[in-house]
């Protein structure tokens, strides 16, 4: 199989993360792609194991389009803090817990910074690596970040993770702020998704 994929086509998405199904189900609607969850046929995320975005997503794309037989596309993704020398990074999930407690991880983000002296640059990026997999392990991977910086206290109740935390760069709200919409037009997902689609989605 080439890594196209036409209208109509079915794929996997290889994630477990609700928030990220939601996200990636949005931007998928316009093109006809029919996506099926890990959860609907019974079957877990592989663990992350590499070092990098681009390796995480690749690894969980294959294994899932390996076990499933169909294309699988995954989502390896965080929040790189320059301050922080990039951390969490590819941790950013572990930094919630196994309770998936973001509060938490957005005060511990927060505690780190104020610990700094003077006024700690509070500049970061949300990263985001898309993985296509075809059942063959053929791999082809998209990564985008957004800029943006820090607030606190955090604002905002929408969309997932770490979003009440992050303000993008030339906006007042933070992506917790903002409406699914207003976030999928800016974000680092639906950035990688539009490489994703230009190379992947047959026109
Ligand atoms: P992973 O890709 O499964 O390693 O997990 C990504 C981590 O980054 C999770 O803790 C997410 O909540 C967080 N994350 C990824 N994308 C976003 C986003 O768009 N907004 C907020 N948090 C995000």
């Amino acid at each position: 199989m080439t890594l196209k994929l036409s209208r109509g086509q079915k794929i996997v998405l290889a994630t477990s993360n609700l928030e990220k199904i939601k996200e990636l189900k949005d931007l998928l609607a316009p093109y006809d792609i029919k996506a099926v969850t890990l959860a609907e046929l019974g079957l877990k995320e592989t663990e992350e194991t590499g070092s990098s975005f681009v390796d995480n997503a690749t690894l969980k794309a294959r294994a899932c389009a390996e076990a499933t037989k169909l294309p699988a596309l995954a989502d390896d993704s965080g929040l790189s803090v320059r301050a922080l020398g990039g951390q969490p990074g590819v941790f950013t999930a572990r930094w919630a817990g196994p309770k998936k407690d973001y509060v938490h991880a957005m005060k511990k983000i927060e505690d780190e910074l104020a610990r700094m002296e003077g006024h700690p640059d509070r500049r970061a990026s949300f990263v985001c690596c898309l993985a296509l997999s075809s059942p063959e392990g053929e791999v082809r991977t998209f990564e985008e970040k957004v800029d943006g910086e820090l607030v606190w206290p955090i604002r905002g109740t929408n969309n997932m993770g770490f979003d009440p935390m992050f303000m993008p760069l030339g906006y007042r709200k933070t992506f917790g702020e903002m409406t699914l919409e207003e976030k999928q037009r800016i974000s680092h997902r639906r950035q990688a998704f539009l490489k994703f689609v230009g190379d992947c989605i047959e026109q």
